[in-house]
């Protein structure tokens, strides 16, 4: 049976192939540079791209070695010699960046790490080639000619924004054109080839680069949000919690969180329907992001939505918490007949305890919601 119902608001439109399409989830300046990246995806893009540094610094310091017969059977004992040492020098560097551990989390200590893992290898080349300039064995040469060529390919393996990928493709073009100055052959044709080689290659890089980073922010954007309100989703919201609650203790300053529960949600869908109550949903949620100094709040739950406050001891969080209150006294929102339709919040308040973790604060601040909810509801809670 054909059905005859009306196509409701939301119209399927078809997929569509244009740069806004393909920028979905990002935009254009999140591509430029990191300034619109949340700590959060900081985070995890320094994971992605530390640990990359680290497995391919491991590889290096393995293959460094392997040339060493080579070396001994075509150069003279003089070159062997300082070549071995360098080769030495490159695999125990690389080493030392592979075993290098500290902070992952860090884009500063990330980008720390890409520049060591290109610095290592520039100096090896011009530091090589200045050995072997003039000296006529041409043939094992061109494995060390290949090295920046190598290294601006291999750009490509990391999730880089673009004002930081053109510095480290700088820094590698920096090294071939510093020895083909000092050398003297900087404009000759087999150079500027060369030059233009590396260009195209990490032209290529670059955009590899940015497809990765695009890629990972959409899938990071799409996994970490909720799509109705934007705020962010649960996972989120227990992994900063999982941050925050250690820093807390370390740094011996205060943290409350505050637990939010929308009263009587159910009858709201129940008499306007689910489209009311995805209304009430997102309003509360702006409502939030407007009141909660900090942005680490998020959708805990169906109705329910968590705050973090840093810093913030258990008298002042119950201040916020009943500001906010209020606030949702005064929202409303409108049926498509134009009733307005009000809501009210419940609110459980906890600050964090002398040694206790994640897990027991929001067992707490739970607590603190039932109770609120068991004295009325539209009510605020200090969980003891
Ligand atoms: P209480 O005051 O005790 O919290 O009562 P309540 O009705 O708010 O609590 P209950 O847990 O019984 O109902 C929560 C409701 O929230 C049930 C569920 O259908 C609704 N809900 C959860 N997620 C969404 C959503 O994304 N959109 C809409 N419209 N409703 C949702
Ligand atoms: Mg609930
Ligand atoms: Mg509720």
């Amino acid at each position: 049976m054909v059905s005859n119902q009306q196509q409701g608001p939301e119209e399927v439109t078809l997929p569509t192939s244009g740069l806004r399409d393909w920028l979905s989830g990002a935009s254009l300046s999140d591509l430029l540079s990191d300034r619109g990246h949340s700590a959060d995806f900081d985070g995890l893009r320094a994971e992605y791209v530390s640990l990359r540094v680290r497995l391919l610094s491991f590889l290096f310091a393995l293959l460094a070695p392997l040339w060493i017969p080579l070396d001994y059977f075509f150069l003279d004992s003089r070159l062997f010699l300082s070549l071995f040492s360098m080769r030495a020098a490159f695999s125990v560097s690389y080493l030392a960046l592979a075993i290098w551990s500290g902070r992952p989390g860090s884009m500063v200590a990330a980008r720390w790490r890409v520049f060591l893992f290109l610095l290592i290898p520039g100096l090896f080349y011009v530091g090589s080639r200045l050995l072997m300039d003039g000296s006529g064995d041409q043939e094992i040469l061109v494995g060390y000619f290949f090295l920046p060529f190598l290294l601006v390919a291999l750009l490509a393996v990391f999730p880089l924004a673009l004002l930081e990928g053109v510095v480290f493709v700088l820094l590698v073009g920096a090294f071939v054109a510093g020895f083909e100055l000092y050398a003297g052959t900087l404009f000759d044709l087999s150079t500027l080839a060369d030059l233009w080689l590396l260009g195209l290659l990490a032209a290529i890089a670059l955009w590899a680069e940015l497809t990765q980073l695009h890629m990972l922010l959409r899938l990071y954007r799409e996994a970490t949000r909720d799509p109705l309100t934007r705020l962010v989703n649960r996972r989120v919201l227990n992994r900063w919690l999982s941050l925050e609650v250690p820093r807390a203790h370390a740094e011996r300053r205060p943290l409350s969180v505050l637990l939010f529960d929308l009263d009587l949600f159910k009858r709201i869908n129940d008499t306007y329907g689910h489209l009311v109550g995805d209304f009430v949903l997102r309003a509360f949620g702006e409502l939030l992001s407007k009141e909660v100094a900090t942005s680490l709040v998020g959708r805990y739950g169906g109705e329910e939505f968590l705050a973090i406050l840093p810093g913030v001891d258990g008298r002042e969080a119950l201040a916020v918490a009943e500001r906010i209150r209020q606030g949702c006294c005064l929202l409303s929102v409108s049926t498509r007949e134009g009733k307005a339709v009000s809501f009210t919040t419940s609110v459980g308040v906890a600050q964090l305890a002398a040694g206790e973790d994640a897990e027991a604060l929001i067992a707490r601040v739970d607590q603190g919601l039932y109770q609120a909810k068991e004295a009325g509801r539209d009510l605020v809670t200090l969980a003891e």
